[in-house]
């Protein structure tokens, strides 16, 4: 037993050795999984928090205590974040507090969103850019030569007594590695149509974060996921879902799929 831990050790800090020894390029993109639909970015020397920092709903999905602790403290890997990007105002995707604290910790991160997430915030003047998009006009900004473009994307429809919840999908573009992640989207309010009207698919997106059940299961919309015409699709929203993760079918589908492991907060993939 002794010698099997032996090996495992050396196995581990070998590995460890490849993961963190290697240097980036410029180049590079890397993908952390953060929990649920958020990621970290990093693209050379750049980081792009999205999603990444929320509270969960009660009773259900929270990040582990050490990611919580480290993101909101702005600790390796969470350390030097340039951007932080929220699709939407809800509790499994945003908290407004864990954002405070990491920008307060990390005072060269800029927040983009929207209104209602934007506006939690606004109290950070200029480190907190408010973009509006709207039904068929895109909003676009540029904050530490990071280009991110919003669009629209329909969340659903909401009880009539109840105010929407405004979704954007966001295209970020730092040098020559483009990536877009949908948020929270209702394929069958917003229509293939939508997609096809921001001519994503022509430009050339290295990456996308997609809801999994579009990716493979009875829900899947390949239609939608060839709108968005990436090079490579990344599974997102591993919690909080009705519909289980279906990895056989996604990687059928689409065999370069990076699909993470729920409760694998941290792996990474690479870009090749
Ligand atoms: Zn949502």
């Amino acid at each position: 037993m002794k010698k099997l831990s032996a090996v495992l050790l050396v196995l581990s800090v070998c590995f460890g050795c490849l993961l963190v020894g290697r240097p980036a390029s410029a180049a590079d993109a890397t993908v952390t999984y953060v929990g649920n639909a958020g990621f970290l970015v990093t693209v050379g020397s750049q980081k792009v928090l999205i999603d990444a920092m929320f509270g969960g709903f009660p009773g259900g999905y929270r990040l582990p205590a050490n990611v919580e602790q480290a993101i909101a403290s702005a600790q390796p890997p969470f350390d030097g974040v340039d951007l932080i990007l929220v699709t939407h105002d809800h509790a499994d995707h945003f908290s407004a507090s864990m954002v405070r604290r990491h920008m307060e910790a990390n005072p060269g991160a800029i927040l983009v969103a929207g209104p209602q997430v934007a506006g939690q915030l606004s109290d950070f003047g200029a480190r907190v850019a408010t973009l509006t998009a709207t039904a068929g006009k895109a909003a676009t900004t540029t904050q530490n030569e990071i280009r991110v473009l919003a669009i629209y994307l329909s969340h659903g429809v909401f009880p009539a007594r109840e105010p929407e919840i405004v979704n954007y999908g966001y295209l970020i573009t730092i040098g020559d590695v483009s990536f877009f992640h949908t948020g929270d989207i209702d394929p069958v309010t917003i229509g293939i149509e939508t997609f096809r009207g921001y001519g994503l698919a022509s430009q050339g997106i290295d990456f996308a974060f997609v809801p999994h059940f579009l990716l493979g299961g009875r829900s899947a919309d390949p239609g939608l996921v060839a709108a968005i015409g990436a090079t490579y699709v990344v599974a997102a929203h591993y919690e909080y879902t009705m519909l289980p993760l279906m990895r056989t079918a996604i990687l059928k589908a689409y065999p370069t799929a990076v699909v993470f492991e729920n409760d694998k907060e941290l792996d990474r993939w690479t870009m090749p």
